[in-house]
């Protein structure tokens, strides 16, 4: 089964997403980095990339892979070098020196697409951010919108995304405790959610609109919040929940966090942390190709 999914926007920045996440599991290397006439970014890629990860980083649109529905346009090289840098410190290097060298070459999607626009659905006024075939796949638009100054912004267009569609790979994996998926069943509506404001979902004890979607989303969505944001902005998102939506935010964090350390033995506050700390980090990375 392969489903395109994924992170929507309504265009009146609503956050929104348009269907489900794909159930399809991670497979072997499918691609042949042996026929590609390769610039230097190319070559950059197969060592940093292909080499250390075996992830096929894919900066020209190619026509396969993408929804033609959509009028996009290629990333620029110059963005694709400086976000190929910032995927690598921010998300590759956080998983490596928290969970141990062996995990993201294990697990990581094998294909990362890169596109330069957004993608827009103008029948349904939704603007999509991301998606992700299975766990072998993430697509992600607007790199040519990228803003270094901004890590809320590179958060919520490339990171979360990638947290999220990762956090689908590990649960397909090894699942989480059934519990969860208890804790709000009655709440959750796979059309529904769209309707449901950021504050709504939170008092009903889920931490974005589209959490409320179905469990597995909930889950993941759990996580890929947490890990890119601060812990003022988590207590916070607490406090709008009021008691009763804090309480079940906090009954599902508890089984996440659990599930991660038992499961993967991963600490997902050394996670957060040390995704925190790279984040301060990425204005003096060198974002040549030299190193
Ligand atoms: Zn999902």
């Amino acid at each position: 089964m392969k489903t395109i999914v994924s992170y929507s926007l309504l265009l009146f920045f609503l956050s929104f997403f348009s269907t489900g996440c794909s159930e399809d599991k991670p497979e072997g290397t499918i691609f042949d980095p042996s026929d590609i006439k390769r610039n230097q970014f190319d070559l950059w890629l197969l060592d940093h990339y292909v080499n250390n990860y075996n992830i096929d980083l894919k900066y020209r649109i190619e026509d396969m892979e993408i929804d033609q529905s959509y009028n996009l346009v290629p990333a620029t090289m110059d963005n694709s070098i400086k976000l190929a840098k910032l995927i690598k410190h921010l998300w590759l290097e956080s998983y490596d020196e928290i969970a141990g060298i062996d995990f993201m070459r294990t697990y990581v999607p094998k294909v990362i697409h890169l596109i330069g626009s957004p993608a827009i659905n103008a029948e349904q006024q939704t603007e999509v951010l991301g998606t992700a075939e299975g766990g072998l796949m993430v697509t992600l638009y607007k790199v040519n919108e990228l803003n270094l100054n901004s890590i809320d912004s590179l958060n919520y267009y490339y990171f979360k995304t990638m947290h999220h569609e990762f956090a689908h790979i590990l649960h397909q994996t090894k699942n989480y405790p059934k519990d969860f998926d208890k804790i709000s069943t009655s709440d959750y509506s796979p059309s529904g959610w769209m309707n449901r404001k950021e504050e709504e979902a939170l008092q009903m004890g889920f931490v974005s609109p589209y959490a409320s979607s179905e469990p597995q989303e909930d889950f993941v969505e759990v996580i890929a919040i947490y890990l890119t944001h601060s812990n003022a902005y988590w207590e916070e998102l607490l406090e709008k929940a009021g008691t009763e939506g804090s309480t079940i935010i906090q009954k599902k964090f508890t089984i996440v966090r659990n599930w991660l350390r038992t499961s993967w033995n991963i600490d997902i506050d050394k996670l957060r942390s040390t995704v925190e700390r790279r984040s301060k980090e990425i204005q003096n990375l060198d974002y040549s190709l030299d190193q």
